[in-house]
């Protein structure tokens, strides 16, 4: 993973009306950018770090030099989530996995429905800043986590295939207070093939 912004695969209106355009265009360019550029003024501080994979500093963050541990928990998460975060919606996206996330999902919590229910109540309890996570755990098991402010289930012992931002930057132009509203949205624009293929690159 480089220290640029990934390209957008889609146009910032891509995703309206469940993320409107403004919303999309100020998150990506401004906040993820602004994620990129505090982890490199961090990292400044500190070359012989330079060459280390953002993954592997979320991993391994008790390796990361003290006094910008916490600037690349918060910066190299945000760039991390965020990366993903864009990855994993599209245009006509929603419905239900199929593939082996499908089959996994129903494996671990009995059900799409059930599944959808136990993700959101983690997406609606995040006190503050967080993220919804669906993560894969070392024993290949299938996690549903929230995590405060940009910390990532990488630093959890997870790996995350899909993930849901629920800082108030990700909705609030459109649904201000209502968070569910914004949560009950964004299934319609999440693209499960590519949480399918998020899954397979850590299975095969
Ligand atoms: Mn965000």
């Amino acid at each position: 993973m480089e220290l640029i912004l990934p390209k957008l695969a889609y146009a910032y209106d891509a995703l309206e009306p469940y993320i409107d355009a403004q919303t999309m265009e100020i998150h990506y360019a401004k906040h993820h950018q602004a994620y990129i550029n505090n982890l490199v003024a961090a990292l400044e501080k500190h070359p012989e770090f330079q060459a280390t994979s953002v993954d592997s500093m979320l991993i391994n963050l008790p390796a990361v030099p003290e006094d910008i541990r916490i600037a690349v928990r918060n910066n190299a998460g945000g760039h991390f989530n965020h990366s993903l975060f864009w990855k994993i919606m599209k245009k006509n996206g929603g419905g239900e996995p199929n593939g082996l996330v499908g089959a996994e999902i129903k494996k671990t919590f009995g059900s799409f429905v059930e599944f959808q229910n136990i993700f959101n109540a983690q997406a609606k309890s995040v006190f503050g800043s967080g993220w919804a996570w669906l993560s894969v755990d070392k024993s290949g098991k299938f996690v549903v986590s929230a995590l405060p402010n940009q910390d990532s289930p990488l630093s959890y012992d997870a790996t995350p295939i899909m993930g849901l931002d629920v800082w108030e930057h990700a909705y609030y132009l459109k649904y201000q207070n209502k968070r569910p509203d914004y949560i009950t949205a964004w299934w319609q624009v999440i693209d499960w093939d590519m949480v399918e293929e998020n899954y397979r690159a850590l299975i095969e």
